[in-house]
């Protein structure tokens, strides 16, 4: 047994921010409550610290099986213990892709192995993701998927969208879609506008994403499935997001901490600003930080997206897209969001805990019965972010060397402490 002592219990799920005990019981949560008495628990001293469900992180890559040299399921997981998601979704586009119950059982069974935190992969809606024939989704649900998406690229035709939403539908997973108009796209590397002219890269228009969004949010009226919207950035998606909700439609979306921390205007000639979707303009991240607020805004996900050095250490043009992002994310959270007086901290817990599990259509919650999965913060010590000291394999993040108030001390998943800063003080009764 383990008895979380003193701690500051923030769960939107249960509307409570208390200073309370919590009782871990094996894989369980035991009880939860003022001055619980257990007195042949082990025992984590969580005074002046945050309690908070926890964190689940909707989106990143792993990179296993494949491609090693940038991640594995076994680096990969440890830093997003370190950032304090107790539960990632990784997304299909490994190689081979995750297009097929074998892939996924392979996946599921190298993280029981090797991951300190719970992974919950998302298959493919086509096969290879080449948006040509619908993958296995069926017999990947039997092996623990939890979503289907081509992510990398859109899910490529509105008819194979279709198709992804009727049997995800019928499955009960839902579809997220990487939003984009490849013909818009066209080669660009960051967005389109005068940054990108004084920059003198190739521009990628807003609308590259909107017009998705618009297409996926009418088949979702059509078929009446239920659809999820990754990396959302710009404004012109929030208002289609927004009317969506307010006719009933199944939708939800996610916002990644980059984009509600930078825009296109901090870009240089450096790739770790180079991703898909690109920095956006500063009015569509003020967009999406309303957004956050208001709730429009289902969950913050990560996009965790590890390139090796070599890979990303070449011009601006060649260099693959996608920054990591599970250490920088929470702290980011505070910086950008809470300190800044524009989101409650409830309300940012709630976009790593409830928010997320209701797109998966799972709970998550601080109660009797629940698993013993917690994320322990600060929300005031200070620290600085080393890329040099993550355990992921890679280190393309815009991030490296910021210094930032607030930041996870320690995760627990199913009632095991799998990572604690120093600072976390233990004593055995
Ligand atoms: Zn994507
Ligand atoms: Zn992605």
């Amino acid at each position: 047994m383990l008895l979380i002592k003193n701690g500051r219990v923030v769960d939107p799920a249960i509307k409570t921010d208390t200073i309370f005990d919590v009782l871990l019981d094996g894989e369980r949560i035991a009880r939860i409550g003022a001055n619980i008495a257990a007195p042949n628990a082990e025992v984590f001293d969580a005074t002046g610290l945050v309690v908070a469900p926890g964190f689940i992180d909707l989106h990143c890559h792993l990179r296993e099986p494949g491609q090693e040299l940038s991640e594995t399921i076994e680096t990969g997981t440890q830093a997003a213990a370190r950032g304090g998601f107790t539960a990632v979704c990784c997304m299909p586009n490994t190689t081979p892709v995750n297009d097929n119950a074998s892939v996924t059982r392979g996946i599921v069974e190298r993280a029981a192995a090797k991951s300190p935190v719970r992974v919950w992969p998302i298959g493919a809606a086509s096969i290879g993701s080449k948006g040509e024939a619908l993958a296995e989704i069926a017999a990947m649900k039997k092996a623990g998927i939890v979503a289907v998406s081509d992510d990398g690229r859109p899910v490529a035709t509105a008819r194979l969208m279709r198709q992804a939403m009727d049997y995800s539908n019928a499955l009960g997973l839902p579809v997220i879609d990487h939003c984009e108009d490849p013909s818009l796209f066209a080669g660009g590397v960051m967005r389109e506008g005068a940054h990108s002219i004084r920059l003198g890269l190739k521009g990628i228009p807003a609308q590259c994403e909107s017009i998705c969004v618009g297409r996926d949010v009418e088949l979702a009226r059509l078929t009446g499935a239920r659809l999820h919207i990754a990396h959302m950035s710009t404004r012109a998606s929030l208002e289609h997001m927004r009317k969506a909700k307010q006719e009933g439609l199944h939708v939800t979306c996610e916002v990644t901490p980059h984009h509600f921390t930078l825009t296109d205007e901090d870009v240089r000639y450096d790739s770790n600003y180079k991703m898909n979707p690109p920095l956006a303009s500063r009015e569509d991240r003020e967009a999406l930080v309303e957004g956050l607020a208001d709730g429009s805004i289902d969950a913050i996900a990560t996009d965790h997206a590890p390139h090796h050095p070599a890979s990303k250490d070449v011009e601006f043009d060649r260099a693959p897209f996608g920054i990591t992002g599970f250490e920088t994310a929470l702290a980011l959270g505070f910086s950008e969001l809470v300190h800044s007086g524009k989101l409650s901290l409830m309300r940012l817990i709630e976009l790593f805990t409830a928010g997320p599990a209701r797109v998966l259509g799972k709970g998550r919650k601080i109660a009797e019965g629940e698993p013993a999965d917690l994320t322990i913060f600060s929300t005031d010590r200070s620290w600085t972010f080393r890329a040099a000291d993550s355990p992921s394999k890679s280190r393309n993040t815009p991030f490296d060397g910021r210094a930032f108030r607030g930041g996870p001390i320690a995760t627990i998943v199913a009632g095991r402490v799998v990572y604690s800063q120093p600072l976390a003080t233990y004593s055995a009764d």
